[in-house]
């Protein structure tokens, strides 16, 4: 079965979102902790939560992700910013707790010039003095494309800050594809070569999550700007081969292309599902 679903505003609460998902085909959604430039986090409404669940088992939903909002920094050459973003950390996943079934996914961060060592470093430490033994929520570290002095630009680097970690079955993996690709990793002409690198480097078992993305650049790019499925140079092909992909098919596909409303993703869902068949 495919999992599916595409990153939804959080502003109406769980059950708008689970109704939303349903009404595009979807079986799961991505929503931000809150306002991802910052901000306090709403508080859980435990009523609505209550009936979120209620929906989701009725309607087969798997796991859901909760995406850091993009000012969190856990190697942020400011201090402030790092206690701040720490802070954030533990505060997303006490709310993340109340969820059954629920992945974290977070940006590793950038070093803002202290070097890769250093913010690794950095990242690590903070989530071991945050998560536990006996939480639920697992954490994923998201790959990224490498632009400015971000952190997961490479499979090494998501392994290091991996390695480091002293609850390593609490961590696992998003693969985003726009940001591999434009990492420069060849997704397009040699999928099964980049997924055996980031087994032997990280672990298939790790990966958890693909956000799946077209992208406006070319692989090697560096750029991070999600195109539309099968309008940019992934394309159409390229997106359902990794869809269908062996060590991929039974994990969370998320979209985060840029679409004016609901009926984007619905396309996408629907046009996706049509290849697979
Ligand atoms: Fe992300
Ligand atoms: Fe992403
Ligand atoms: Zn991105």
């Amino acid at each position: 079965m495919l999992n599916i679903g595409c990153h939804l505003s959080s502003s109406n609460g769980f059950v708008a979102m689970a109704q939303n998902a349903i009404s595009i085909g979807a079986n799961t959604f991505q929503y931000f902790t809150r306002n991802p430039r910052g901000g306090r986090a709403k508080e859980i409404d435990h009523d609505d939560l209550k009936k979120f669940l209620e929906i989701g088992k009725n309607n087969n939903f798997t796991s859901i992700i909760a995406h850091a909002p993009y000012t969190m920094n856990l190697c942020s050459s400011d201090e402030k910013i790092r206690i701040y973003s720490k802070n954030l950390l533990k505060d997303d996943i006490e709310k993340t707790e109340l969820i059954p079934n629920v992945y974290y996914n977070l940006h590793p961060g950038s070093h803002t010039g202290q070097g890769v060592k250093t913010g690794i470093n950095q990242i690590s430490a903070s989530i071991n003095e945050i998560i536990t033994k006996s939480q639920n929520t697992i954490l994923l570290l998201e790959t990224m494309a490498g632009k400015g002095s971000e952190i997961g630009g490479n499979f090494e680097e998501i392994a290091a800050i991996i390695n480091q970690i002293n609850i390593k079955e609490k961590i696992g993996v998003c693969f985003d594809t726009c940001h591999v690709y434009d990492s420069g990793y060849d997704i397009v002409n040699n999928l099964e070569n980049v997924l055996e690198k980031f087994d032997k480097i990280i672990g298939i078992s790790k990966l958890k999550v693909v956000h799946l993305n077209d992208s406006k650049n070319i692989c090697g790019s560096k750029k991070d700007r999600h195109e539309k499925i099968g309008q940019g140079n992934i394309g159409l092909n390229g997106i359902i081969n990794i869809i269908k992909n062996k060590y991929l098919r039974n994990l969370i596909f998320i979209l985060e292309t840029p679409q004016e409303n609901l009926n984007g993703y619905k396309d996408e869902i629907s046009n996706i599902k049509n290849h697979l068949n």
